[in-house]
């Protein structure tokens, strides 16, 4: 099958739940990133930055560029210029060069909090309780170059259903948590909109659990190698 026919596959078992389709491109070529375009995705997420910097100058202006993977601290003013969407923000460190960046570039870059869910102890992101002391803190509410619009998680690298269903619920709760008491909504710096969750393994189940944006490489392009 092809790239267009892979994606027409994964948008047609989409439809009906709120999950948009973002292409995990890492490792690929700009050849199937364009094959990509023209099937008709224009948001593209990269883990690495260095790559995403050599492909976005290479392609169509109008893709929106997701980094998905750990952020390094001292790589952020190389995508800031461009970068689309954030979903790998660990620490409030980061939070604050992202911003520091986004006012040398003069823009908001808008970042989801990265939280962790998952049973293994490789996965990067923040407790429930790191993240209430951050959106609490007086230095997050003078933050004024980013905008935080959800979470993101990865579910642990298992075959066990139930588990995942049990990782992405809890971060839907929290997520419906944030969304009811709208914490910090009054800096304007927050709106609770996007629930970036699931990858090739399991993106049915969290579009079912409500994710809002799926993550997807390998069912699109193959397995990396
Ligand atoms: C690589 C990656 C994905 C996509 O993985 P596939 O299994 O190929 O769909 C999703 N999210 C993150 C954070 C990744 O690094």
């Amino acid at each position: 099958m092809s790239i267009a026919q892979h994606i027409a596959n994964i948008q047609a078992q989409l439809q009906g739940s709120q999950a948009k389709l973002i292409a995990v491109t890492k490792t690929r070529s700009i050849a199937e990133l364009q094959a990509t375009y023209e099937a008709g995705i224009k948001d593209f997420g990269e883990n690495r930055v260095q790559e995403m910097v050599e492909k976005q100058a290479q392609l169509a202006s109008d893709i929106r560029w997701h980094q998905i993977g750990h952020l390094q601290t001292n790589k952020v003013k190389y995508i800031a210029p461009f970068v689309h969407l954030i979903h790998s923000v660990d620490s409030f460190r980061l939070l604050k060069e992202i911003d520091s960046q986004g006012k040398k570039n003069g823009r908001i870059i808008s970042c989801l909090f990265q939280m962790y869910i998952a049973q293994e102890e490789s996965k990067f992101g923040l407790s429930k309780e790191e993240l209430l002391e951050i959106l609490a803190s007086p230095e997050f509410a003078s933050l004024s170059h980013i905008r935080i619009q959800g979470l993101m998680g990865m579910a642990s690298f298992t075959e066990n259903d139930n588990q995942i269903a049990k990782e992405f619920s809890s971060l839907k709760e929290l997520f419906d948590e944030l969304q009811g008491q709208k914490i910090a909504y009054q800096t304007g710096l927050v709106e609770w909109k996007e629930l970036s969750m699931g990858m090739s393994g399991d993106y049915l189940l969290a579009a079912k659990l409500g994710s809002t944006m799926v993550r997807v490489g390998s069912a699109i392009y193959g397995a990396r190698s």
